[in-house]
């Protein structure tokens, strides 16, 4: 059976990186809804001129809106493993992912919480810069890329996100701790919640994390 996990924590908790760490090592599939977001409005369809308002002022785009396009993009990865990297954010959508799950007789493996304090959060997410072309994701200060500007994984340019600038990193904190922060009590009474210290050192969280893993049988 393939291993399923859903990556949950705010903002800048490292979730994204230690997603793509995890792809690499134990050879899942990393869907970042965020990232699946930003490629629809990059590419001008039409969700993703729906969806450009909310991801740019920091606000979660309507369940309505997400949800399809994302338990499409799990169908898609079929029976590889898969690391759901932002999704599910509300409750609705957990239970749209966990119909969605059992109608293919499928279930999520585990969910890892990356906790951090927002004081850690905007300092670091100040520093966060990503590959425009690839998503790759690099910081100023702990993760700098080779050459400056340049993505190493692709060559393509490291920019900031416009949804990184302070004021909007304030609202997209706060809609985390309204809409989805509750979701843990939700998959912890399922047994599934495993809690990770998101604020140490990213070497640290990739040993927790494979850790959790390797304990589930997937590697
Ligand atoms: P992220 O890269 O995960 O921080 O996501 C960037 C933006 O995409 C968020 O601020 C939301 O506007 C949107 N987004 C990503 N995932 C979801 C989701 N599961 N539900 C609603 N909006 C989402």
């Amino acid at each position: 059976m393939p291993t399923r996990l859903i990556f949950m924590g705010p903002p800048g908790s490292g979730k994204g990186t230690q997603a793509a760490r995890l792809m690499d090592s134990a050879g899942l599939v990393q869907l970042s809804s965020g990232q699946v977001m930003r490629d629809e409005i990059k590419a001008g369809s039409a969700i993703g001129k729906k969806v450009a308002q909310y991801v740019e002022s920091g606000g979660l785009v309507p369940d309505e809106l997400i949800t399809g396009v994302i338990l499409a993009a799990v169908e898609k990865v079929g029976d590889r493993g898969l690391i759901l990297d932002g999704f599910p954010r509300t409750a609705p959508q957990a239970e749209s992912l966990a119909a969605g799950m059992t109608a293919r007789g499928w279930k999520i493996d585990a969910v890892l919480d990356f906790q951090m304090p927002d004081e850690v959060i905007i300092e670091r997410i100040g520093g966060r810069r990503v590959c425009s072309d690839c998503g790759a994701t690099y910081n100023t200060e702990f993760l700098p890329p080779k050459v400056e500007g340049v993505c190493d994984a692709c060559g393509g340019k490291v920019i900031q996100r416009k949804d990184d600038l302070p004021d909007v990193v304030r609202n997209r904190l706060e809609t985390y701790r309204a809409q989805t922060a509750p979701l843990v009590q939700y998959y912890s009474e399922r047994g599934l919640l495993h809690n990770i210290d998101a604020s140490r050192h990213a070497d640290e969280v990739q040993v927790t994390v494979r850790r959790i893993v390797d304990g589930l049988g997937a590697a």
